[in-house]
């Protein structure tokens, strides 16, 4: 079958659906189409590793209402191809898509685990992922989790949150080693095991066998660990492949210019794949976090309506971690140097990242209402010494 849209989107996470509200929002009459690999149409991704699990949010209440917009779903499908020359996408059912515009908002891929998980052995990343090892990680069972990156840290403590026996393995030294102080993420191996999550330091999974009623882990120290179910969160790949293939630039994702628009003048792109310059920083970045998704889907459909303006916005990232929490700007990068400002020891303050004199990252430990006020603070030129920071982020509102 063949379709027509004024408006195409390829990829229904979280900058999808912005863009279809901002094109709506923009445009009434427009044709809107999108297409997703996945089956659901698009949802809040954040809730996977935190709400779901505490039941502050159910499945049906993170749907975004993207339909609402009027925009046509194609869900459960993969774009193939895409020929610039004739403005045709096609997918794998065998259906071709015109466009006058189009937007790539593809998202990225979960790293595989070393052997052939099934139900039981999940690279976590979606809705049904959730499902799926939400069946298994019920009281009691001993679930692994693998990485110790934003998903390990934040589904291990939601898992203890329901009552599973957990162990959580990762490569590095310590949780967030590399992204927070050497003392903070010390005082986080210790904040999770004493809620009882076991810390396996220094390992990887090297492989793995899953069976009807449990997986059987190797790790890299020869280790085995026999668990009921397997969730790992080792980083992502961004989904370039099509771009690629149609010639785009890519460059650690699919370049855009301030616009947000790739090589090809009717192609935009958003969200974890796509590749920007930040004007605070100085540089090109790539974020892999809500908050860019959904701001660079919106730019992004504005802009293919027509609205001037480049995206100018440093995205910020949260997490939640037991009752810990945070907000954080910028570069978290611990090889910078580290200014940490406590009101309350690892319970309550900022950390502010330098380089050369120029604040590249703010992370608000406990502290609420103050991202403004960090971007503000990274779009200054300084310089500034570590004794002028201390203090410049209230810990207060
Ligand atoms: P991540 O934060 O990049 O963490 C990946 C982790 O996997 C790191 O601890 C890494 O260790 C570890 N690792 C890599 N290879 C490994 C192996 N073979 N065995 C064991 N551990 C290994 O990525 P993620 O947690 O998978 O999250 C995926 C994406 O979702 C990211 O883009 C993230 O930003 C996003 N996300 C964001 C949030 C949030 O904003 N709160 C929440 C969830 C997910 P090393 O660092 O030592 O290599």
């Amino acid at each position: 079958m063949e379709h027509a849209y004024d408006y195409l989107i390829i990829g229904g996470g979280m900058a999808g659906d912005a863009a279809a509200k901002a094109i709506r929002a923009a445009d009434a009459a427009a044709s809107i189409g999108l297409v997703s690999v996945e089956t659901s149409p698009p949802y809040e991704r954040p809730p996977l590793s935190k709400a779901l699990w505490k039941g502050d949010k159910t499945p049906e209440a993170i749907d975004l209402g993207t339909a609402a917009t009027g925009a046509t779903l194609h869900l459960g499908r993969r774009v193939q191809s895409l020929d610039r020359a004739s403005r045709r996408v096609g997918d794998d059912h065998g259906d071709g898509y015109r466009y006058g515009r189009l937007l790539l908002a593809t998202g990225a891929t979960p790293r595989p685990l070393p052997f052939a998980g099934g139900d039981r052995a999940i690279a976590f990343r979606t809705l049904d992922d959730y499902r799926r090892l939400r069946r298994h990680a019920v009281a009691g069972a001993h679930v692994a989790v693998v990485g110790g990156g934003f998903i390990g840290s934040e589904l291990a403590a939601s898992l203890r949150g329901v009552g599973c026996k957990v162990t959580l393995l990762f490569p590095g030294a310590s949780i967030g080693s590399g992204r927070y102080p050497p003392a903070l993420s010390a005082f986080l191996d210790d904040y999770y095991r004493e809620r009882g999550v076991e810390l396996l330091s220094g390992v990887k999974a090297v492989d793995g066998k899953e069976s009807h009623d449990g997986v059987e882990l190797v790790l890299s120290d020869d280790r085995r660990l026999r668990v009921d179910a397997v969730a790992a969160g080792l980083g992502v790949t961004p989904d370039t492949a099509l771009a690629a293939q149609a010639g785009l630039e890519i460059a650690d994702g699919v370049v855009v210019d301030g616009q947000l628009r790739t090589s090809d003048p009717h192609i935009w792109a958003a969200g974890d794949m796509a590749n920007f310059f930040n004007p605070s920083l100085g540089r090109r970045l790539r974020v892999e976090h809500e908050n860019a998704a959904v701001e660079m889907g919106a730019h992004a459909g504005r802009a293919m309506a027509g609205a001037g303006g480049d995206f100018t916005t440093l995205p910020y990232f949260y997490s939640d971690l037991f009752d810990l929490g945070y907000e954080a700007v910028g570069l978290l990068d611990a090889r910078l140097q580290v200014v940490e400002d406590w009101s309350e020891p690892h319970r309550k303050g900022v950390v502010y990242y330098l380089d050369d004199g120029r604040v590249r990252g703010v992370l608000l430990w406990n502290v609420w209402g103050q991202v403004d006020a960090a971007r503000e603070l990274i779009a200054q030129a300084g310089p500034w010494q570590p004794a002028s920071l201390r203090g410049r982020i209230p810990h207060d509102g």
